[in-house]
């Protein structure tokens, strides 16, 4: 360790892996990256289908949201990743970009989906590339499925059979339609952003990685970042940084974090007795994508839900095949619930098991599991301090369903998700709908289940949003040397699953910063 860094980034998550690889290329730099948690590894970090199993464990800060008005009052668990890779290392796996027009919606100077396409392609190293669509040069590898099970197959055919294309790459051309989702896998075990970016460059020089090292506040002189200082082993040390401090702690603590060193807004930073240095709406413009499960007995013993035995461990421990590489959401479907809408407002996750609650709560018997998933929510919500301490968790108020469009959005979700399960393909799998939904019928009804059972799909983002509270170099407004990459700074939603687009962000904000 140095004491002092041309960079210090602060989180190695998917977008401080990114950074930490690409900046340290440069010979000449000297890149530190400081992480809460420590090098993740283990079964259950690296089989796909086990990644349930990570949550509430070590590598997971498991947050809570505050109590959800519209949600029955209920507080939602919300897992982040904590450790090398950062959520990276506990997601599901599911490789989407987005549709294209998300970007373009972002109307920020060189972010359109055609400046940051050839990031996309960048980053991977895909089986059908390289392309128009893909890249086969970059680190994070993606798989077309080297493990699907016949259930997943069999809702791709009764989504096609109630009237959705087939879509064969939700990443190429089209994003509607029906297909088995891409993973980003290797070899059947998971590549998380620390696998594919940071592990590969932590013998160049000068790259150094700190673990438990826990970012307490960012040194300032004037409006300059010059450095961090951060808790290792009980001890509050200080690093300085020549040419930038970049804060990779993810949506929900990067903005912890400008709020801790007074960067937020003044009013709800002054109720906490902490110094403004600077008024922006840091932590504002919350958006999450709401999943709902809606679960069918399911009568042949196909599904993964007793996958989970000596033969399917063994089988993986020595050929890295089998059950345990599905990452559990296998296939999908991107829709329109009204004719008119720019883009798919809906995300469908099928999963060939129970899975209901993150996977805590477990019934005896197979079933399969259809997941309604918002992607373009209207309601936003925030990030903010619940206390001055950098240790503490921050308030997460997602206000969930807070536009009513997006419950609506979630009931036709359900009503079709009925439908699609209805169909031919599924007649030799299909047994009751589980009994929670079985006497749900009206809307009214459909509304009371959805405040029962909707749970985040895990993809906060926008709370240091680019055009708000960064630039579109993202740097924060009114400082120097002081940056924020991550999910954080996507100004408006993305519809599908936010990693690639996170690894994509990075991926640009390495060579803004290298001046590429
Ligand atoms: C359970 C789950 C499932 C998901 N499934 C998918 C999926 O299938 N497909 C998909 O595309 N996306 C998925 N996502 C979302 C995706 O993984 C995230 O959007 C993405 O990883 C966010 O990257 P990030 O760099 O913004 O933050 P993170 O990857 O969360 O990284 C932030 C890092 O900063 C560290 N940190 C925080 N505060 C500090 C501090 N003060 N000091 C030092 N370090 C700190 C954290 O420990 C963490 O390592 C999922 C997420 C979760 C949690």
């Amino acid at each position: 360790m140095r004491q002092e860094y041309d960079y210090v980034i602060v989180g190695a998550g998917s977008a401080g892996c990114v950074l930490a690889n690409r900046l340290s290329a440069k010979p000449d730099l000297k890149v530190l990256v400081l992480e809460a948690g420590e090098p993740m590894q283990g079964l259950y970090h690296k089989a796909p289908a086990a990644f349930p199993k990570l949550f509430k464990g070590p590598y997971d800060w498991a947050f809570s949201t505050e109590p959800q008005a519209l949600l029955g009052g209920r507080v939602l668990y919300w897992p982040r990743g904590k450790g090398l890779g950062g959520s990276s290392g506990i997601n599901a796996m599911i490789a989407i970009r987005g549709n294209p027009r998300d970007y373009d919606d972002w109307r920020q100077p060189g972010w359109s989906f055609a400046e940051v396409l050839p990031y996309f392609k960048k980053l991977e190293t895909h089986p059908l590339g390289p392309s128009e669509y893909h890249g086969d040069r970059g680190p994070l590898h993606v798989e077309v499925r080297k493990y699907t099970n016949p259930l997943s197959l069999a809702f791709v055919e009764a989504a096609a059979q109630w009237g959705l294309e087939h879509n064969h790459d939700f990443n190429g051309p089209r994003q509607e339609g029906v297909g088995l989702f891409h993973v980003s896998q290797r070899n059947g075990a998971r590549h998380s952003a620390a696998t594919a970016y940071l592990l590969p460059a932590l013998p160049r020089p000068n790259l150094d990685a700190q673990t438990g090292a826990r970012a307490h506040r960012i040194l300032f002189e004037g409006a300059k970042a010059t450095g961090v200082e951060y808790r290792h082993q009980g001890q509050l040390w200080r690093v300085r940084a020549s040419r930038g401090v970049i804060v990779s702690s993810g949506a929900v603590q990067s903005p912890q974090l400008l709020m801790l060193c007074g960067i937020g807004p003044a009013d709800s930073l002054k109720s906490l007795g902490i110094e403004v240095r600077l008024d922006l709406p840091v932590g504002q413009n919350l958006w999450d994508h709401l999943a709902l499960p809606v679960i069918w007995h399911c009568k042949a013993p196909v599904s993964l839900d007793k996958a989970e035995n000596l033969a399917n461990t063994l089988r993986y421990l020595l050929t890295q095949s089998g059950p345990f590489v599905s990452n559990v959401a296998e296939a999908g479907a991107f829709v329109r619930t009204r004719p008119q809408a720019p883009a798919p407002d809906l995300q469908y996750h099928f999963g060939p098991a129970f899975f209901s609650n993150h996977g805590f709560d477990r019934e005896e018997g197979y079933f399969f599991t259809i997941g309604p998933t918002l992607i373009a929510p209207q309601s936003r919500g925030f990030i903010g301090l619940k206390s001055a301490d950098p240790e503490a968790a921050p308030l997460i108020e997602p206000r969930y369903l807070k536009e009513p469009q997006d419950l609506e959005v979630l009931r036709i979700g359900m009503e079709w998700a009925r439908e699609i399960a209805a169909q031919k393909a599924f007649d030799p799998y299909r047994g009751q709908p589980h009994h929670r939904q079985a006497e749900v019928k009206s809307p009214v009804e459909m509304a009371a289940y959805i405040r029962q059972y909707a749970q985040t799909l895990y993809h906060p983002a926008g709370t240091c949003s680019m055009g708000q509270v960064v630039d579109e170099h993202l740097k924060v407004y009114g400082t120097e040397n002081l940056y924020v990459v991550d999910a954080s700074v996507m100004p408006g939603v993305v519809r599908g699953n936010t990693n690639i687009p996170t690894l994509m962000v990075a991926e640009r904000a390495a060579d803004l910063l290298l001046g590429v």
